[in-house]
């Protein structure tokens, strides 16, 4: 299974991928995840991503191309893999198409997740991660519940991301129409292009998500 998930900041194609890779087994490449990772580990990387990050702005398409690679040829990726926020421009899209062509492993659905605008900011004014376990979130409609502690049996512990406030979303949301949006157009005149409804509690998008993938 190769599958790139689309979508606006606040769609649910962090929590879908981390809930697909559990039931499949298939790893979640989440390259806001892999960026984080390098900012809290104070890599040069990080220390360059981090500014551009916290104005809501795009990591430039080389970097992330290259973070890509090096990703995608780790052993656990030879199952295959579910791409959650990336790619996020048509310049890393036809990167990513030129590396799946060398390795000929061709991505076979990319899914887009459809949630309208008040929803996404509701779901990201809420949106909670865990500091230990990185586990995503909500703190209405998808809180820690009491029979599933974090990995060390410890309560989550929670946090907002600091790209989550108000002025910052709106900013990502600008640079996910003008940037990404157009990502739609691209993979839809490839045949690859499945739209789901995002919208409803996590077991129906689950359903959805297997529907669209045949799985
Ligand atoms: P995410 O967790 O996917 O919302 O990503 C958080 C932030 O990381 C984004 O707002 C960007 O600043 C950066 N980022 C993540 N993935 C990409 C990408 N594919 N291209 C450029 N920047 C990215």
């Amino acid at each position: 299974m190769r599958l790139v998930l689309l979508g606006a900041p606040g769609s649910g194609k962090g929590t879908q991928a981390q809930r697909l890779q559990a039931r499949s087994g298939v790893p979640q490449v989440s390259t806001g995840d892999l960026l984080r990772e390098a900012v809290a580990a104070g890599t040069e990387l990080g220390r360059a991503a981090k500014a551009v990050m916290d104005a809501g702005q795009l990591v430039d398409d080389r970097t992330m191309l290259g973070i890509i690679r090096e990703r995608l040829a780790r052993p656990d990726a030879r199952r295959g893999f579910i791409l959650d926020g990336f790619p996020r421009t048509i310049v890393q899209a036809d990167g990513l198409a030129r590396l799946l062509d060398e390795i000929g492993q061709p991505v076979d659905a990319v899914v887009l997740f459809e949630v309208e605008p008040v929803v996404l900011e509701r779901r990201l004014a809420g949106r909670r991660t865990c500091r230990r376990c990185g586990r995503v979130f909500h703190v209405e409609s998808n809180p820690p519940r009491a029979g599933e502690p974090c990995a060390d049996g410890r309560p989550h512990d929670l946090f907002q991301r600091p790209d989550d406030d108000e002025e910052t979303v709106r900013k990502r949301l600008s640079v996910y129409r003008e940037r990404t949006q157009p990502l739609i157009d691209y993979y839809s005149a490839k045949g690859l292009l499945r739209r789901i409804d995002a919208d409803g509690s996590l077991d129906d998008v689950d359903a959805r998500l297997d529907a669209a993938i045949g799985s």
